[in-house]
């Protein structure tokens, strides 16, 4: 069950009900994809459950199929997009661990031969530089 604590005005849950605008990749019954604003590295993507929970934690298990088959998707298609060597899948759950968005997400991040991640929330990307990533990881995705 959610923990009763869950906030339904997070950042993510005005992003999923669209009061507050992301770069969208994809988006089905219960998910949907968008571009993290403070990327560790380009084409750094969040995947996100429509349901509500705080994290992992708290989630029904009933998401974790459908949210990791997504991730599944999106990690394919960063890594053909960007033409990465590998991918990184993060998962934070509370603040110990470094999660600062309280509503379950994971990360998908392309990630290069010898090229280190950029800091967790570091630094806002240009607008710009987000909807062409996104454009690209959408061509892939045929979304
Ligand atoms: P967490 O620390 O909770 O695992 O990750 C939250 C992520 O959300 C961070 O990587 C951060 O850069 C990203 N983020 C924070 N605010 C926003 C926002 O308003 N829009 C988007 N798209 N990403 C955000």
């Amino acid at each position: 069950m959610a923990d009763p604590t869950y906030d339904s005005n997070n950042i993510f849950a005005k992003i999923l009900r669209g009061e507050i605008p992301s770069h969208r990749v994809y988006e089905d019954d219960a998910i949907v994809a968008f571009m993290d604003v403070m990327p560790q590295g380009p084409g750094h993507t969040l995947v996100v459950p429509k349901a509500q929970s705080r994290n992992l934690l708290d989630a029904d298990p009933a998401v974790f199929g459908p949210l990791f088959a997504v991730v599944q998707k999106v990690a394919l298609a960063v890594k053909k997009a960007f033409g990465a060597d590998g991918v990184t899948i993060l998962q934070f759950n509370e603040p110990a661990s470094g999660q600062t968005v309280y509503h379950l997400h994971v990360h998908v991040i392309p990630r290069f031969q010898g090229i280190p991640l950029k800091p967790h929330s570091g630094q806002m990307e240009k607008p710009e530089v987000l909807t062409e990533n996104a454009d690209k990881i959408r061509t892939e995705l045929g979304s």
